[in-house]
């Protein structure tokens, strides 16, 4: 069946707030697939293995755990599509949670036969971006903080869930910086698809849509945006039951779409207009010389700051 134009809107936030504190927003993901798990069902989503970012089936609160918070870097979903395929047949409740595009391709994988087993949950998606600056930028904080880094996390909320830090864990320090963010926030490593992605529209492809709800003044909430908060697109007859499914373990209460049609919603991304320049002296130059001429974090002097700044862990 096909998705409605016109979904349903929700604030949600989980009740649970251990959960919120690790989750990118409020923790829907994890209500969600909670249910589908105690059911015996699969989940499939993106992790960190170590730096790299891929999917992974998990049947277990642990794996599926691992699942939680944004990676802003395309996910390596290789044979994934065979194993969800394989699910699916056997009979198994599968989510699969990932991008609009990768949620399309599992439909086209899957083809004309309708699976009733198979729950897709989209993320409201800004874009991807390159694997290749990702690797750079790890081995580049690796060498000056000179010590190898095991792992990491995109916007820790310890600084806010609203700011944008990604914070880099060695064996013994922690550090933080923001130039991902940076060069992500303006438009210049995106991967080239992401730019005329056919998906900002509210045609989804998951029977729910997870996002970010950036509340205003006039948007009066039962409960508080401190640690995050999820939007949450009902599109499908089957993403309400899964949602209603879940209720006890959230709050939550219906909003007007009008008030959350941000930008990724309904537009696409135009590239930086010097971003050929970019790529250029990416080719050409040290990481260092990209960090000081297309982010904020050597000009204001934070990087540096960032870096000296280390907090002993545990
Ligand atoms: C690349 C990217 C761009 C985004 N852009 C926006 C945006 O512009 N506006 C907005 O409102 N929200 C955006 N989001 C969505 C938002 O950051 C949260 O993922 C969403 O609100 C879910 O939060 P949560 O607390 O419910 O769940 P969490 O528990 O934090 O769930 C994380 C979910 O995201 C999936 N995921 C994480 N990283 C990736 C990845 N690289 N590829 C595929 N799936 C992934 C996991 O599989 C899991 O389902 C983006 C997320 C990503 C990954
Ligand atoms: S912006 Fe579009 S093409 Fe890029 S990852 Fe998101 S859904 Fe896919």
């Amino acid at each position: 069946m096909t998705n409605t134009n016109y979904p349903i809107c929700y604030a949600v936030k989980n009740k649970n707030i251990d959960i919120v504190a690790q989750s990118r927003s409020g923790g829907a993901f994890t209500a969600f697939s909670d249910d589908v798990l105690e059911k015996g069902g699969v989940i499939y989503g993106c992790v960190f293995e170590g730096l790299k970012v891929l999917h992974i089936r998990a049947v277990s609160k642990e794996g599926r755990d691992r699942m939680r918070n944004s990676k802003y870097i395309q996910s390596n979903i290789e044979n994934i599509y065979l194993q969800v395929k394989k699910d699916l047949d056997a009979q198994k409740i599968v989510l699969f949670s990932g991008t609009p595009c990768q949620c399309h391709a599992i439909k086209k994988y899957i083809g004309n036969k309708v699976y009733e087993n198979l729950i897709l949950i989209d993320i409201v998606c800004q874009g991807v971006a390159s694997t290749k600056v990702w690797e750079d930028y790890c081995a580049y904080v690796s060498k000056k903080v000179k010590e190898p880094i095991v792992s990491v996390s995109f916007r820790n909320k310890k600084f806010g869930w609203k700011s944008h830090i990604e914070s880099f864990y060695g064996n013994k320090k922690e550090y933080h910086s923001g130039i991902m963010r940076d060069l992500i926030s303006n438009r210049y490593i995106l991967r080239p698809s992401c730019y005329s992605c056919p998906y900002k529209n509210m045609q989804r492809q998951g029977d729910l849509t997870l996002g970010d709800l950036w509340t205003d003044e006039q948007m009066k909430l039962p409960f508080n945006d401190y640690d995050g908060i999820s939007l949450v697109l009902v599109n499908s007859d089957k993403g309400q039951e899964i949602f209603n499914a879940s209720a006890s373990k959230t709050e939550s209460i219906r909003i007007d779409i009008t008030r959350c049609k941000q930008r990724s919603l309904h537009t696409q991304v135009e590239p930086q207009k010097n971003r050929e320049a970019f790529w250029k002296n990416y080719k050409k130059r040290s990481f260092s010389y990209i960090i000081s001429h297309y982010t904020t974090e050597t000009r204001t002097n934070r990087f540096k700051k960032f870096i000296k700044q280390v907090v002993r862990r545990g």
